[in-house]
């Protein structure tokens, strides 16, 4: 629940409903606007209403349950956009972020080529995966550690901060060392030990939603990691398993004003795993923004009918430019700033 203080509530009416809550058993999470402050008590609200009565305490305007099951992601409980900045570059906003890069780092060449291509078509952050999830165990399951020494080289040499998954709470570590957004994906959307792990850190997380799980059931992920005290979180709508199989998985777009409604936080779309075909990156991409997405996660290769994972959906870096012109049309559109990265080049 949330507690309104009044304008001009003391420091120690705010510290004593800080202490109520605590003695409680929940947590306080303290939000200070230019007038009122605003204290969100995280614990289950029809318990603690019941158990903090806070009503006409000094100082408390008014006592606002959250009637959602996810808390500090929610609408309710932030009323403005919850903006995830990474090193300047900005999702949500009104900000649009693009992260472009190779499925997985194969080697070092590949990778800083890449790094290179997406960093002059615009980019904001670079993707690469060290450590791969996937569905056959005799296929490339990434270089692990060297793979996250290439993507520390490749933001030195670009400035492009890095995203890369973490699969498994052993992996955190060595991940953390290079990492600016740690990625969560859609395998472990439920991986609640990882959630809680990686809630604990100070890295913004790009939390992509199950194949097969519901907006709630995302939030609720969110949650978790919310929860542990870090909710610099980015959705990441990356579609869904469906009977449809013309396409890898369905690109589940009303999820993106879905969650955008129902969370403060920012909602991106990865067209490259939705749609799986390279054809359909650019229509499923520009759905994306003007539907309001708050950025893209897209796949780029040099040569992408040689890549050791994803080839067919992954964009040729030579192309990546034209392709970025494109998207930013939409951004435009919608009134966006893409943050980050450098000018983008006009439309080939
Ligand atoms: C990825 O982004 O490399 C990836 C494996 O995505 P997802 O978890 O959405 O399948
Ligand atoms: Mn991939």
């Amino acid at each position: 629940m949330m507690i309104v203080m009044q304008e001009g509530a003391t420091e120690a009416q705010i510290q004593a409903v800080v202490d109520r809550i605590a003695e409680a058993g929940a947590r306080a999470h303290l939000s200070r606007g230019e007038f009122v402050t605003v204290i969100g008590a995280i614990g289950d609200d029809r318990e603690l209403v019941a158990q903090l009565d806070l009503l006409g305490e000094p100082g408390v305007e008014k006592v606002v349950p959250i009637l959602k099951p996810y808390k500090i992601v929610s609408r309710e409980f932030r009323h403005g956009d919850r903006v995830v900045d990474v090193a300047g570059r900005r999702f949500g906003g009104g900000a649009f972020g693009l992260i472009a890069g190779p499925c997985t780092v194969e080697d070092r060449e590949q990778t800083l080529s890449t790094a290179r291509a997406v960093k002059a078509a615009g980019a904001s952050l670079l993707r690469g995966g060290a450590y791969k999830p996937r569905t056959s165990p005799y296929t490339f399951q990434g270089l692990g550690k060297p793979a996250l020494e290439i993507l520390a080289e490749a933001r030195e040499e670009t400035g492009l901060p890095v995203v890369t998954e973490v699969m498994d709470l052993r992996q955190l570590e060595d991940v953390l060392e290079v990492a600016d957004v740690i990625q969560l994906g859609a395998r472990n959307m439920q991986n609640f030990d990882l959630l809680r792990e990686v809630g604990r850190t100070d890295r913004p997380v790009l939390l992509k939603k199950g194949l097969a799980n519901t907006i709630e059931e995302w939030l609720l992920s969110a949650e978790y990691v919310a929860k542990e005290g870090n909710d610099q979180i980015i959705l990441c709508e990356r579609g869904i398993r469906t009977f449809e199989t013309a396409t890898r998985s369905t690109l589940d777009i009303s999820a993106v004003p879905v969650a955008k409604q129902l969370s403060c936080l920012p909602v991106i779309v990865d067209p490259s795993h939705a749609a799986g075909r390279r054809d359909l990156i650019l229509p499923m991409a520009r759905a994306a923004v003007v539907a309001g997405a708050d950025g893209l996660i897209v796949e780029v290769h040099p040569a992408p009918e040689h890549a050791l994972c994803d080839g067919p959906q992954q964009i040729r870096s030579d192309t990546f430019a034209a392709w970025v012109a494109d998207v930013k049309r939409c951004v435009d559109l919608m009134g966006l700033v893409m943050t980050g990265g450098e000018p983008v080049p006009a439309a080939v």
